[in-house]
């Protein structure tokens, strides 16, 4: 079985020396309950809680499945046991509103903790992530007393949460949802349409499971601008709030599938069931994005976990595993052969998987800071300039983060050789549970449309700028620092080459919308391998100070400044390929005709 340490060291390195968190956390309202002690306290038991309880889960649940019966989903052996400490020990109301159960800790705590989670098991990690996320929506957009009845128990931990968009004949396409939504006689509405592939959808886990399904009402206009949100309970609260009538909603069917066996991917059926209103008619999209958004940084997150600890154990086999010599002559001369961590090749793979680790903790922490600022700045320019870059940032944490996942938890396997392939190591478990990140909540391809054309060009560019801003001025600070240059130099110029691709996909898609399209995805790749350029080069920073003190702990801060040269010299150079691939243009992918794609076979 896989073995699984919280990487608390380094948490703690990013968060008191890259990221000053903690005078993030002594600006927050929350300043006197977030003491350095407290949050220690914290990861700690976040650290115990995943490695014990659901690490030992993981592979079982793999293989297990969840199975339907009778119309009722079992999760795999152990899943509800650890749900129900997960619930006792107040885990699920973390940052949760305090008038609704919640202990009104920063949004940065719950996402260290769900880092942790979707390390130890992604699958299960994802019934009370999507809890999260439908709190999230009806703390924003929910009526008083929604928040009181729905709010309270999803915070509690009491009842579970589910995201219901995808339909059969719509998927990426919103617009083209089917499921009906008809006012009822008792100011409710009455619910009716098939969604598919429905991840928590039905479960044992919790006694009610409170779906947000997106509909449309009689009244409503055509596309995305006619969709409406509902909340939709399993069963229907009686007069206590407690759980009373079985609502008309019912799991059809299960999905087989590639990898998080242990998460029920349902196809759910409303026949009528009767839902509430969230928000205003027809305005159910924009509600539904903040719980989209929330998810988005989950599904990054669920990248990162899956890196680090892919990389934890090819690190821990490679050491172990003894095949040939050193090229340079022995290395461990009373072995039959060396550990496979003397060969350069093995070395790249477990440092592309270390520095994509440890780089996009940085990144998520980052966000963290800002999802923070969004919720608690009294401040209106400060919460606004947090809103923007969280917004640019959130399709890179999430596309960026699970496309290297998979390159990273595939190198894991190769690090292994064949028994990388074979089951009982839980290498291609990872590679297999890694896939589903990079397709659910919007694909790659979507959310490279989100940053280049909604985010970036759709705001002239003014969305991007503040963030280049900053790396320009974070450069410019190093100047004269010798030791720095090694990363501000290459940085500074890819900082500047990003606004001026920018310009020149601007320009290019002013004649042509397509090229939106075809520069996308590579655009995205870029901008993600500068962004971790710009944060591998704050810990050298950092490192160098540190080891300018002659710490304890000097290997440490020597690693951090090795990974970060890996970084720069064997990773960020893939901008290139993606900067050429971009100035390319979309010539060639538009050039031939759909049905010639087919070299003379009719499908
Ligand atoms: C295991 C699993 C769990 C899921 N959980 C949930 C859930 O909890 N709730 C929920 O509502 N949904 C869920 N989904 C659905 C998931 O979000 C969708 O599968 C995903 O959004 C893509 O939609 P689709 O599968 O219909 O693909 P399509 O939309 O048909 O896309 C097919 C391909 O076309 C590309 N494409 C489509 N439109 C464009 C465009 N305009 N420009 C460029 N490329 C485009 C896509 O990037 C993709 O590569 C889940 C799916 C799976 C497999």
């Amino acid at each position: 079985m896989p073995s699984y340490q919280a990487p608390l060291r380094d948490f703690r390195f990013v968060m008191d020396e890259v990221l000053d968190y903690p005078r993030h956390y002594a600006q927050l309202p929350q300043a006197e309950e977030i003491t350095p002690d407290v949050v220690s306290a914290i990861l700690e038991e976040g650290a115990r809680f995943t490695r014990e309880v659901l690490l030992p889960l993981n592979q079982t649940g793999d293989e297990q499945g969840c199975r339907l019966e009778g119309g009722e989903v079992l999760t795999p052996a152990g899943f509800k046991e650890a749900y129900a400490q997960y619930v006792a020990g107040g885990w699920p109301s973390l940052s949760g509103d305090t008038a609704y159960h919640g202990q009104g800790l920063p949004t940065s705590l719950g996402m260290m903790l769900s880092e942790m989670v979707c390390s130890t098991n992604l699958a299960w990690g994802m019934y009370p992530g999507l809890s999260q996320g439908a709190a999230d929506a009806l703390r924003h957009h929910g009526s008083d007393e929604q928040k009181a009845q729905y709010l309270t128990k999803l915070n509690d931990g009491t009842w579970t949460g589910s995201m219901c968009l995808t339909e059969p004949q719509c998927g990426t396409d919103l617009g083209l949802i089917k499921t009906r939504a008809r006012p009822d006689e008792a100011g409710g509405y009455l619910i009716t349409g098939t969604k598919i592939f429905i991840s928590a959808g039905e479960h044992d886990l919790a006694e009610n499971i409170v779906h947000l399904v997106l509909a449309k009402l009689p009244d409503a206009p055509e596309g995305t601008k006619g969709i409406s949100l509902f909340v939709v309970p399993k069963y229907l609260p009686d007069a206590e709030g407690e759980v009373g009538e079985r609502n008309a909603v019912s799991c059809g069917a299960l999905e087989h599938k590639m990898g998080i066996h242990g998460n029920a991917t349902c196809v759910m059926n409303f026949d009528g069931a009767r839902g509430y209103l969230v928000g205003k008619p027809h305005k159910g999209l924009a509600c539904m994005f903040t719980m989209m958004n929330v998810a988005r940084i989950g599904v990054g997150i669920q990248g990162l976990g899956l890196i680090e600890v892919s990389f934890q154990n090819a690190l821990a086999y490679a050491r172990d595993r003894l095949q040939m010599r050193a090229l340079s002559g022995t290395r461990e001369a009373d072995k039959p052969a060396d550990p496979i961590i003397s060969h350069p090749d093995v070395r790249r793979m477990l440092l592309t998987q270390k520095a994509f680790a440890e780089g996009g903790r940085m990144l998520v922490l980052h966000a963290a800071q800002l999802a923070d600022r969004v919720e608690c700045a009294t401040d209106a320019a400060e919460r606004e300039a947090a809103e923007t870059e969280l917004g640019l940032l959130t399709p890179i944490v999430k596309a960026f983060l699970t496309e290297v996942g998979f390159e990273a938890t595939n190198e894991g396997v190769q690090v292994f050789g064949g028994h990388g392939y074979i089951r009982e190591w839980g290498m291609e478990q990872y590679v297999r549970d890694a896939r589903i990140t990079r397709l659910y909540e919007g694909t790659t391809g979507i959310q490279a449309l989100d940053l280049l054309g909604r985010k970036v060009l759709m705001s002239q560019g003014e969305a991007l700028k503040p963030f280049t801003k900053q790396i320009h001025k974070f450069c410019q600070a190093q100047e004269g620092d010798d030791a720095m240059a090694e990363f501000v130099t290459p940085l500074a110029k890819l900082n500047a080459e990003w606004g001026d691709l920018t310009m020149a996909v601007g320009m290019k898609a002013m004649q042509d919308r397509e090229e939106v399209g075809a520069a996308s995805v590579d655009y995205l790749m870029y901008a993600g391998y500068v962004t971790l350029a710009f944060f591998w080069a704050r810990a050298a920073q950092a490192a160098h100070q540190s080891l300018a003190g002659n710490p304890d702990d000097a290997a440490f801060y020597r690693a951090k400044l090795d990974t970060a040269r890996f970084y720069f010299q064997r990773l960020l150079p893939r901008t290139r390929a993606h900067a050429e691939m971009i100035r390319a243009g979309g010539e060639t992918l538009m050039a031939m005709q759909a049905e010639d794609f087919g070299h003379g076979f009719d499908i």
